[in-house]
Order: structure tokens, then sequence, then C-alpha cells
């Protein structure tokens, strides 16, 4: 059974604060405004009231009142808000005020949006948007979450959703009044078509190279290299730079640190990974295993390397990098007196990279042009093609099920002798897929599409 208690909350930011806007959703919303405002103001019309202690009539404050009727509330409920002063004391009082009130309760982390989704007025992937764009550390990261907030999947995986119940009806009705004379012949062919149509779509949108999910957490750059390169001084060096570090913060690992840039609007995540030296010690096996994993995953790998170093070059760094590209970093160039004599075999070595950097991360030298080329990568990764649906590895799965179902459909009507059941089934499977997506599965629409879009005339 749903909660029918009246909730409220503190919907600004940390007190003290200039002002505080006070939520209130539920049927006794409006009843909460008259005990505490004295009044119900004209719906939706921000009203000057004097907030009062109900049962002593004490003055806690004057403020804004606002009466916001259901449905057409964020909740789709009757909300209430009061903005008053954003002290301990005055938001201290009116939540106790609130408490006091027979059916009114202090709200549950998200519970506002938890009633806005069971109220049909946010379907699942908005949610997910409206928590990225509280997140949003980045203006890239922003307008995604705002896209996804106003429906970008969620709308169209609804839409795929309903022309997908539409080729299922089609298969159904064919199976249902299959011994009926005035029932077309092939109704599998048009279904058919449409799911293949569907499938490329959706298909279409699963091959974005993973961008949503990357703006949703950042273009994961990793500086690795032997032990004693520079890597730290580097690391703390980009970190410090950049005017716009988001959120420093040491990973969950002693060995892999991370600090969040912002470089031209996008989120870049720069992993400091611990020198990777083979060592007998387990702990620093361990910890050198999880460097690599870390580093073999990123997007980008910095290569640092000790330029003043003795003895032989070393080649680890394209092996551990898997796919991503690697860009050498030859630090400590003030320590090299002619840097022009590069031996030939530094030469070969740097025709390997796809870019080669001079720094001294210790003096702070160099690090223009890096910077500068990692906000190149970071935009070119990011701003090719047009906006990506897909944002979460939830969204990926449930779109790749859909995908997978619809082969299985597709594969079924290419048989010899296909079986229309098994046909509807995996179009069934699809359709569901889809809408745990939004949020919303029920097969009931299966059938009124039947009777809505086909005059069988029965
Ligand atoms: P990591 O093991 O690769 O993380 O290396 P660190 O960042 O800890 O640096 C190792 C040593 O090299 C430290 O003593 C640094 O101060 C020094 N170092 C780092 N970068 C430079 C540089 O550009 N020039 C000079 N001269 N020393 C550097």
């Amino acid at each position: 059974m749903t909660d029918r208690s009246t909730i409220f909350a503190v919907s600004s930011g940390r007190p003290p604060a200039a002002i505080a806007v006070v939520r209130i959703s539920g049927p006794r919303a409006r009843l909460a405004l008259e005990r505490l405002a004295g009044r119900v103001p004209e719906p939706r019309q921000a009203t000057l009231v004097r907030v009062r202690v109900p049962a002593t009539g004490e003055i806690l404050d004057d403020g804004f009142g606002l009466w916001l009727p259901g449905p057409r509330s964020e909740t789709g409920e009757d909300m209430a808000e009061l903005h008053v002063h954003g002290g301990h004391a005055v938001i201290a009082s009116v939540l106790d005020a609130l408490g006091g009130i027979e059916g009114c309760r202090l709200a549950q982390p998200g519970e506002f949006t938890r009633r806005a989704f069971e109220n049909g007025k946010l379907d699942l992937t908005a949610v997910e948007g409206l928590g990225d764009l509280i997140a949003a550390e980045t203006p890239a990261q922003r307008r995604q979450a705002f896209r996804q907030l106003r429906g970008l999947i969620g709308d169209r995986a609804e839409d795929w959703r309903r022309r997908l119940i539409e080729a299922l009806a089609l298969v159904e009705a064919r199976i249902d009044f299959s011994d009926e004379a005035d029932v077309p012949e092939n109704l599998i062919a048009p279904a058919v078509r449409s799911a293949r149509d569907l499938r490329d779509e959706m298909a279409a949108a699963l091959a974005d190279k993973h961008r949503g999910e990357r703006l949703r957490e950042g273009l994961v750059v990793a500086i690795a290299g032997p032990p004693n390169a520079g890597k730290s001084t580097l690391f703390n060096r980009l970190a410090r730079r950049e005017a716009a570090i988001v959120s420093p913060y040491a990973g969950t690992t002693r060995d892999v640190l991370e600090v969040h840039l912002e470089l031209d609007g996008y989120p870049v995540t720069l992993l400091d990974t611990a020198g990777m030296r083979d060592s007998a010690e387990p702990v620093e096996q361990e910890g050198v295993r999880r460097a690599r994993e870390r580093a073999g995953s990123a997007d980008l790998v910095l290569w640092v390397t000790d330029l003043s170093a003795a003895g032989p070059l070393s080649d680890q760094a394209p092996k551990l990098a898997g796919q991503a590209p690697v860009w050498l970093i030859e630090n400590k160039i003030d320590l090299v007196k002619c840097q022009n004599a590069k031996s030939s075999e530094q030469r070969r070595r740097n025709s390997e990279y796809e870019f080669t950097f001079s720094t001294s991360a210790a003096k702070g030298e160099g690090l223009d042009p890096l910077i500068v080329a990692l906000s190149g990568f970071a935009g070119n990764y990011f701003a090719g093609g047009e906006a990506s649906l897909v944002t979460r590895a939830r969204h990926r799965r449930e779109l790749e099920e859909t995908v997978t179902a619809i082969d299985c459909a597709l594969a079924e009507s290419a048989a010899k002798d296909p079986r229309e059941e098994l046909i509807a089934e995996e179009l069934r499977r699809a359709a569901t897929s889809l809408g745990r997506l939004t949020g919303r599965v029920d097969v009931e629409d299966v059938l009124d599409a039947i009777f809505r879009d086909f005059c069988i005339g029965k």
C-alpha cells in the first residue's frame, strides 16, 4: 500500500544560509499551510506570510508561502513551500511545528522524487538525470544531465517500446485469430520489418563509444611509468595548476590516487598509479596489479620517464596500456644539460608514441602544452557525434538485452518454419527490458494495443 503520509524537508542547502526552502508534499500540505501561515495563498503564487507555531501562536518568521495543488505539482501530490530565513533555529522550529501536525513527518532521502516517480511525473531515466544534474561538476555534465531529465533517453525508450508493442500486437493478432478468414495472412512481415528498424536504431544508440558514461564519470587519464620518474610530482602539479579542480580526494586504495579536473568544460579524472616495479613483497605486488588494471582501462595513459636516468629504456608502456593511446612525458628536463642532443635510441623510442612532451614537473616547466593537448583530447572525445542517450551501465544493459531479444525474434522469423509464439515471446522479452529501462513494465499494454489498433470486428 502506498504511504499516504505528508512529508516535509528542507530542500535548500546547508544552514546557516540567507534563505531556507521547506517543502511539504502530501494530503495534509494544505492543512500545514493553514496551520503555520494562517492562510492558503493563491495557487502557484509566492505570497508574504507570517509563520507561527500553531499551538502557541508564537511568531517564528516572515517569509514566502506557496500553495502548489496536485496533480500539477512536482510530486503529483498537493504541495506547499515555506521560504524562511535559513538559520539553524528558524529551520528547527519550523520543522518542529510541521512535525507536530498529525500525519506529517520528515521526508526520507529522495522521497519527493520517489513520489514523483510513483505518480508518473518522472520516469526512471529522468530520476537518474535529476540525480546527475545535482551531482554535475562541469558544464558538459550539466547539459547531459538536463537532457536526460527532460527525457532524451526516456522519451526515446518509450517510443521504442510503443512501436515494439505494436509489432508484438501484430504477431499476437496473427496467433489469436489465425483461424479466422478475415485476418490478413501476413501480419508477421510488417512486425518483422518494424522490429528490424527498432533494432538498428537501438544498436546505433549503443555504438556511441561509451561517450555518455564517460561524460558522467569523467574521462580517465592515468599517469604511469617507472618509479621515481616524477609521476606524483606531475600529478600534483596538474591537480594544483588547474584552477578548476573540483573534488580532490584519495582513491579507495593507497596505490591509486585520483583527482577530478575540468578541462575546457569536460570532466577528466586523473589517476596517479604507484611506481610499477616488479616486487617480491606481496602488498606491493597487489598495488602494482591494481595500478596496472586501472591504467589498463584508462582512456589515455601519460607514460612518464626520467630523462636523466641512465640505463635501458623501458618499453613497458604500450603493452600496459592496452587499447588506450599513450603519450610520452619525458620528465626532469632540468637535469639534462643539452636537451637537443637526443640519442638515436631516444628518437626511435619517441616515434612509438602519439605525442611526446618534455617537462620538468619539479620546476613546473613544459606543462602548458600538455594541458592544452589534454583539453584537446577531452574535447575531441566528447564533442564528436550527437548527444549520447546512454549515460549509465544500467541503460546499456537493458538496451543490449532488448537488442538481443529482438535478434532472437528476427532469427526465428527467418527460420524455415517460423514459430509465431516464439517470435511473440522474444518481442515481449524485448519490451520488458525497455520497460525496465524507464521503470514501467506492464504487459497489459499489449492487449490495449490489439484492441485499439486492429478493428477485427469481434
Ligand atoms: P614517482 O615515483 O614517479 O611518483 O616520482 P616522484 O614524483 O615521487 O618523484 C621522484 C623524485 O624525483 C622526487 O624526489 C621528485 O622531487 C623528483 N622529481 C620529480 N620531477 C622532477 C623534475 O622534473 N626535475 C627534477 N630535478 N626532479 C624531479
